[in-house]
């Protein structure tokens, strides 16, 4: 006897539930899988609503010659008959035009989306909490995707994903989205491959780069990021970083940022928090970035950084394509810096996920010597992580000298 595992979701149940009095035949939506083996029942209609997207007919061939026809589309089916309940299914399939098989052994199941989350819904993960909180995640790259992964996974139910990138070939084996997503945007690609895992999730997503150049670039992204509970920068952009610094704290917005990025053909990344509420130093007091506003002297800054700075971002525009890091490379990262996000995220709650006592950490997946010999070796798979690297005294926010950085005023004449 052939059996059937026929899974019954919740908007199959509640249209079923209302039509159940009135016996008429509907069409069926939903899955097939293995041969009839696995059946999942998503919804029901009396008109077509979807169907196959097409055929293609090459060269002028008769009606009378085509191989594939509208009908041959339509084998096998198979047909569900139910009385005013579901727990007595019976099923027959159609192999094809008169080749009926009724001798199925039905199983049902059904999808209690309630019981997602049962496991972790834990003192230590508290999701009532998580499940309040809203995330801009700035680049949607393997890392950026993988972290919405995560965070979604961990209740997190509120998202913004801001990029402006497709979803190319080589992008496949690090990036959790999957070769039919060729030629999307990676927020769009990210949002489906989330959806489909984690119901009930509010995506928005931007097809734009984070730039604030115009009135309407700055008003743009004020609405959208004015509420949000934490920023990832995951872009591995240092401009986009600078202007996501200046965005939060020239508004003094209390979000805070969570930067991450790898090095060196990801031998290795950072993270770094800065909080704007507790008066952290920032993404410019670390970079002190000369030209921009004007003359700025680097500071004397500690060792660390300065291989920091040599090893990531003063590389060529070839170094920085050449990524011979693993996906694996990117994820070790990502799963940290999740870690990360979450810890921020439940600032304020007796929580028993990891707590990241420290604003900066280095994280490197070789074990690697300083490029500056100065002889420090760092060891692979190991978390470093720095105290207090300081304000630098010439940054716009938290410095001694007040800077104009702020362009609208001159744009608009
Ligand atoms: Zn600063």
């Amino acid at each position: 006897m052939r059996k059937m595992k026929v899974i019954i979701y919740p908007s199959f149940e509640s249209q079923f539930n209302e039509v159940k009095t009135q016996k008429r035949t509907y069409l069926l939506y939903g899955r097939i899988y293995d041969d009839f083996t696995v059946c999942h029942l998503i919804g029901m209609s009396l008109s077509k609503n979807t169907h196959p997207i097409g055929l293609l007919t090459i060269g002028s061939i008769p009606t009378e010659e085509r191989i594939i026809t509208r009908e041959a589309l339509e084998y096998p089916y198979f047909h569900i008959t139910a009385e005013e309940d579901l727990s007595n299914l019976k099923v027959d399939i159609y192999q094809k035009k008169g080749d009926r098989d009724s001798n199925i052994e039905v199983d049902i199941e059904y999808v209690d989306l309630n019981r997602l989350f049962v496991r972790i819904d834990q003192k230590e993960t508290p999701l009532k909490v998580l499940n309040q909180k809203k995330v801009a995640i700035i680049g949607m790259g393997s890392g950026g995707a993988l972290l919405a992964l995560y965070l979604a996974k961990s209740g997190v139910k509120k998202f913004i994903f801001i990029d402006d990138d497709l979803l190319e070939t080589h992008n496949i084996i690090r990036h959790i989205c999957d070769l039919a997503n060729l030629g999307r945007f990676k927020t769009k690609a990210v949002k489906d491959y989330i959806e489909a895992r984690i119901p009930n999730v509010k995506i928005r997503t931007v097809e734009r780069k984070f730039e604030l150049q115009t009135r309407a670039n700055f008003d743009f992204f004020f609405s959208l990021l004015n509420d949000v509970d934490l920023i990832a920068a995951v872009s591995g952009e240092h401009n986009v970083n600078y202007a996501i610094n200046d965005f939060v704290h020239s508004n003094q917005l209390a979000i805070p940022i969570i930067y991450a990025g790898t090095f060196d053909g990801v031998k290795g990344g950072l993270l770094f928090k800065v909080d704007p509420q507790k008066d952290d130093y920032c993404y410019h007091c670390l970079y002190s970035k000369p030209n921009d506003y004007g003359s700025i002297q680097t500071k004397a800054i500690p060792t660390t950084v300065e291989l920091e700075r040599k090893i990531s971002y003063d590389r060529t525009l070839q170094e920085q394509l050449a990524q011979p890091g693993l996906g694996l490379d990117v994820d070790n990262l990502t799963i940290l810096l999740s870690k990360f996000c979450l810890d921020v995220l439940l600032t304020g709650t007796e929580h028993g996920l990891y707590h990241f006592p420290y604003n900066f950490y280095m994280w490197f997946n070789r074990t690697i010597m300083t490029v500056d010999k100065s002889s420090v070796k760092y060891e692979g798979l190991e978390l470093y992580y720095y105290e207090d690297l300081g304000k630098d005294q010439n940054c716009p926010f938290h410095g001694t000298q007040t800077f104009h950085i702020n362009n609208q005023e001159e744009e608009e004449e």
